[in-house]
């Protein structure tokens, strides 16, 4: 018999899978990122026995806190706002910061990545629906942003990531998830270290709608591990 945790995720999957159809694409393009923000080691630990490669979470100190008890080496995406002072002591924990909203940022993780002798692969966060209590550069920023990206050594931009606005009409947030689409693919490929391989767009709400507009990694959290409290 199946545990609920396996069939949550048989159904995320299947779900993925259903919506990579339906856009011509293959389900084989897209990451699932289970998040485990808020939840106990043990319930990863979980998840991973269950196949999950990708755990994402929000806050550094619950990241660093937990990794050593995760079983299996997964690959760790660090997913919510990282706070300059807070960026030593992320480096070389995490296998993508998707959450890369300011220059600032940026260039600290740049530094400190050289200080540590490595290259730390990032995400920039796009603010697609200009929604004044979100992190992240507007689009129309980035071109100017990624001139100065292109200069810091430590830093390799693999992608783009986006929280949309949460929309009661789904259409809007397909929308969103198309707008970010299309900074993705209009970003010219001329610097080095900046490569557009990966869009990081949906969550347990939405990860379809994301799947079906471009998304190859998703961050799905109660859809996976149940709501949190
Ligand atoms: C919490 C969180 C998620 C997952 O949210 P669910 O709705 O539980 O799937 C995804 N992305 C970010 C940035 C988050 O903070």
């Amino acid at each position: 018999m199946e545990s609920e945790m396996q069939e949550r995720i048989a159904s995320v999957r299947r779900r993925i899978a259903q919506a990579a159809q339906r856009a011509g694409r293959s389900e084989t393009d897209i990451t699932l990122i289970g998040v485990s923000k808020t939840k106990p080691a043990a319930l990863v630990n979980e998840a991973l026995a269950c196949g999950i490669t990708d755990i994402g979470e929000n806050r550094v100190q619950e990241l660093l806190e937990k990794l050593p008890a995760l079983e299996g080496k997964p690959r760790v995406h660090l997913i919510g706002h990282l706070q300059t002072n807070k960026v030593k002591q992320v480096i070389g924990k995490t296998t993508l910061i998707h959450s890369v909203d300011s220059l600032k940022l940026a260039k600290e993780i740049s530094r400190q990545s050289l200080e540590a002798g490595m290259v730390s692969d990032v995400l920039l966060q796009v603010n697609i629906g200009r929604d004044e209590n979100k992190f992240g550069f507007l689009a129309e920023e980035l071109p100017e942003a990624l001139q100065e990206i292109a200069l810091l050594a430590g830093i390799r931009v693999r992608g783009l990531m986006t929280v949309p606005p949460i929309e009661q009409d789904s259409a809007k947030t397909r929308a969103h998830f198309q707008s970010l689409y299309k900074v993705f693919i209009d970003i010219p490929q001329i610097y080095d270290n900046i490569k557009m391989e990966y869009l990081s767009m949906g969550m347990s709400g939405d990860f379809e709608i994301a799947v079906e507009e471009g998304a190859n990694l998703v961050r799905v959290g109660s859809a996976i591990f149940g709501s949190r409290a």
